[in-house]
């Protein structure tokens, strides 16, 4: 193999995972496959776990599809039980990417390959594949986004008042998700120009580290806790008339939970006029294209599922036919091992280009009629 042309272990085919089944380890029709998603409350994993079952039924295999309820001990037990199905291969979109790992520790002594949907398993060599979406990219988008709307590229001295928050401290890709938005803000806190006036998780300052981002973490992603704290933000910080320019937010839901918390704290603060902040977001839910529609929200960061479910199948059919996998783009690390990944890219949806969901499959053009 060239050597050259090598991106991550498994095209490089010398570590020790991402290695193609070998032989005996086929899996055949009728076999069985399980998923294992976080939670149904939240709308993408209700279609990441639906649009992957379908495609793998629609091939022929058996499916089993569960659910967490975001509680680990569920997730695990969910595992446990594709384990004991003989469950040739489980999909994983972990809720506690680290509270996982024994059942997917337990699969992978059963002989099941184990791949890590959406969300990274951290502290095991037990994973074999990671397909996700450039995760740093949900940042940048997000962080463009308030750069782009504030003026600061054309010298906008403000100071503007800016509320950060990041996901949830057990979920790996936030972290990812806010050092993309960081690398981009922090430069204009060091100049002075953005600042953050409250005190939440003590305060963001131009010296804030990236690991510090569970200091404004929003337990499980959400939108309540997002607008408890959002609550007491406004309570302590705005409570007379002070202006809100903007907020980096890291999902749709915890930018609903924001949304509310200054319609019931700030009602003269009005969306689509001066007085009402950016707010971003990501997932391009239903509840953000209605937010969007009506100036609430500003952006949201889509993150295409179907096409996440297309790169897991075909992983799962190459495993399956005892192929190496291919369209690996790059590597994460789990702190134990490098794992192979195929990244996606996600995309920037403002009020400008709302109607590339319905362009995209993402929404029907009724639903999105309904919607705004
Ligand atoms: C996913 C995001 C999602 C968030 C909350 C993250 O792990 O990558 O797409 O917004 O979880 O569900």
């Amino acid at each position: 193999a060239g050597a050259a042309m090598c991106v991550g272990l498994a095209a490089c085919g010398g570590g020790r995972t991402g290695q193609a089944s070998g032989e005996g380890s086929k899996i055949e029709k009728g076999d069985t496959i399980g998923i294992s998603m976080p939670t149904k409350s939240e709308e993408r994993w209700n279609k990441d776990g639906n649009n992957l079952k379908k495609k793998l039924e629609d091939a022929g295999y058996k499916v089993i599809l569960s659910f967490a309820d975001d509680k680990p001990a569920q997730q695990n037990s969910d595992i446990e039980n594709m384990v004991n199905n003989s469950a040739k291969i489980v999909v994983v979109a972990s809720k506690d990417g680290t509270a996982v790992g024994p059942a997917v520790e337990k699969a992978r002594d059963a002989g099941a390959k184990v791949i890590a949907y959406d969300r990274l398993i951290m502290n095991t060599d037990a994973v074999d594949y990671y397909a996700t979406f450039q995760l740093e990219q949900t940042g940048v988008l997000e962080a463009t986004y308030l750069i782009d709307k504030l003026g600061l590229k054309n010298g906008a001295k403000g100071p503007f008042n800016i509320e950060l928050f990041t996901g949830s401290p057990d979920d790996n890709n936030a972290k990812y998700f806010f050092k993309g938005a960081w690398d981009l803000l922090q430069p204009y806190f060091e100049s002075g120009v953005l600042v953050n006036p409250s005190n939440h998780g003590g305060g963001v300052s131009k010296g804030f580290k990236v690991d510090d981002w569970q200091k404004i973490s929003v337990q499980s992603w959400k939108a309540e806790q997002a607008q408890k704290d959002m609550e007491s933000i406004l309570d302590s910080t705005y409570a007379h008339g002070e202006k809100l320019d903007a907020v980096l937010s890291p999902y749709d839901g915890i930018s609903q939970g924001i949304i509310n918390a200054i319609e019931s704290k700030r009602p003269d603060m009005k969306p689509g006029t001066e007085t009402w902040p950016f707010i971003t977001g990501q997932d391009a839910m239903e509840l953000a294209v209605t937010n969007i529609s009506a100036d609430k929200q500003g952006e949201t960061v889509f993150k295409d599922v179907n096409k996440l479910a297309d790169a897991v199948y075909e992983m799962i059919v190459e495993i399956a036919e005892g192929k190496e996998v291919t369209g690996v783009n790059g590597t994460f690390n789990n702190n134990k091992i490098d794992v192979p990944s195929k990244l996606l890219d996600p995309q920037n949806i403002t009020k400008d280009n709302l109607d590339d969901l319905v362009k995209a499959g993402y929404i029907t053009q009724d639903r999105f009629d309904q919607l705004v």
